[in-house]
């Protein structure tokens, strides 16, 4: 389970006293905002830093600890920030830092000099900031008081974004058959991208899995069986399509977890010796938080995976068609679609695939959720990768659709549908995306920033024109980055 690491900036200047009183405060704010139910991921009072030999032992530890996600910092006193230097120098981990103060007001009978003293990072969080800025680390910045839920809420997005790196630098993607050929927006560098978010993305033979497969029990059939009976509805007619599905599932998920892989890939031209493309299966996995990418889209599958971990209500997307007079876009896949966006309870049908030259394979079709949501994507430019995140308002369908065997998801994009297919078209963004309900911008752009890549945000505010000066004048920074 991830941590993250309280530490408190202050110097040895003030003495004893003061030095105790800030370190009951300091544990104080960390006790209140742990019994908040605002944070994310517990927050664990480390130390108040005094020296800079003690900066520099706390953040290898930090760096060393598989727990710690994270560091959170706060000068409630001054704290020289050249005795910061080395130690932040070493730092490997995400970086809040966190502007509060003890104290919601100034008390007008009690304040001297004492006082200020003592509450005083109106001044070292300035000092402070100034060397994460001169040094160029990035690092989210929050100021607030730490009993405010809405700074709260802030930092418990940022503790997300912050697993989100965690979880990207221990990824391992499995590959089912290589790229639908001819296709380029699904390419990309497998080393660079290791490099830069740790993805261990690797092939695995299809005739493993369908050996694999051919190891599948009944028993293990019928135990999956049960499951969608549980979560899905069922006719009892398709039960030996679907029994197709179960199978495919449990070999699917026997090899990711013996690999350690959170995340896989498969594309319908490289079926071999398989009879449905997996439908059920796929989407069943992505709803118990796989990631997972059509097309042997190995980027967005370790995209799904990733944004899953910071909210679940997340999935492998694609937009498939407009509806130009109302303004709304149509999104679906062929058959992947995660269940966690359902509006309501999904059914599993049995329907013909046009493509792939295989047996109609049995999916979970439903209509998306209503709400406010993103779409990211991550492009490899080729110096260096960018995500491209857009708002979009999820609407109900605008009709019914009947002949549609998918799930569906219809939307709104920011700041409308022309305007933003065309600064998503200028960004290079992809058709296939991650729609999430509960991962927002800020929390893309602060996981982006974590990882040291480009960030491009299309909201409603967004116009193509200064989009296209921003990307070009981005492409100055990031190309030699
Ligand atoms: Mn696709």
């Amino acid at each position: 389970m991830y941590e993250f690491w309280f530490i408190v900036g202050s110097q040895v200047l003030y003495g004893e006293e003061t030095l105790r009183q800030v370190k009951k405060n300091s544990r104080a704010i960390v006790d209140a905002m742990n019994t908040s139910g605002v944070l994310s991921y517990k927050l664990v009072y480390k130390d108040t830093i005094k020296t800079a030999a003690g900066v520099t032992a706390l953040i290898k530890e930090a760096n060393y600890s598989d727990e710690c996600a994270g560091i959170v910092t706060f000068c409630h006193t001054f704290s020289p920030s050249k005795m910061w230097i080395n130690g932040l120098s070493l730092l490997q981990k995400p970086w809040c830092h966190f502007h509060t103060q003890f104290n919601l007001e100034i008390p007008n009978e009690e304040i001297d000099m004492n006082y200020m003293n003592l509450h005083q990072s109106a001044h070292g969080d300035r000092e402070h900031g100034f060397i994460g800025t001169r040094m160029r680390i990035g690092r989210k910045v929050i100021a607030g008081h730490w009993n405010n839920p809405e700074v709260q809420k802030r930092l418990a997005k940022w503790q997300k974004a912050a697993v989100g790196a965690a979880v990207s630098k221990s990824l391992k993607v499995m590959r089912f058959g290589d790229n639908m050929r001819e296709v380029a927006v699904t390419e990309g560098d497998k080393v660079e991208a290791q490099i830069k978010f740790g993805w261990q993305v690797n092939t695995f033979p299809v005739g493993q899995l369908v050996e694999t497969m051919e190891q599948v029990s009944e028993q293990e059939i019928d135990a999956q069986i049960d499951i969608y009976r549980k979560k899905y509805i069922v006719e009892d007619s398709d039960l030996d399509v679907i029994r197709y599905q179960a199978m495919e599932e449990v070999a699917i998920r026997k090899l990711l977890d013996a690999e350690g892989c959170k995340a896989f890939s498969n594309t319908f031209e490289d079926l071999y010796g398989m009879k449905q493309l997996p439908g059920l299966a796929t989407q069943n996995l992505m709803s118990e938080g796989f990631g997972y990418g059509g097309e042997g889209d190995w980027k967005i599958a370790a995209m799904t995976a990733i944004i899953k971990s910071m909210g679940s209500r997340s999935a492998f997307m694609e937009d498939y068609t407009n509806d130009l007079k109302n303004g709304l876009s149509l999104g679906a896949h062929m058959l992947e679609v995660c269940p966690s966006l359902a509006a309501t309870q999904p059914r599993i049908e049995v329907h013909p695939l046009g493509i792939g030259d295989r047996e109609p394979p049995a999916r979970l079709v439903f209509e998306g959720l209503e709400g406010e949501a993103t779409l990211s994507c991550l492009i490899d430019m080729g110096s260096h990768f960018r995500l491209i995140v857009q708002d979009v308002k999820c609407v109900k369908p605008n009709q019914d659709m009947p002949n549609l065997p998918v799930a569906r998801i219809m939307w709104q994009a920011m700041p409308n549908l022309e305007l933003g297919a065309e600064c998503w078209i200028l960004a290079g963004g992809a058709h296939h995306t991650v729609l999430s309900y509960d991962v927002d911008a800020e929390m893309l752009r602060d996981w982006a920033r974590i990882m040291n890549i480009e960030f491009v945000y299309i909201n409603k505010d967004t116009r193509p024109e200064a989009l296209e000066t921003e990307l070009k004048l981005s492409e100055l920074v990031w190309r030699n980055a």
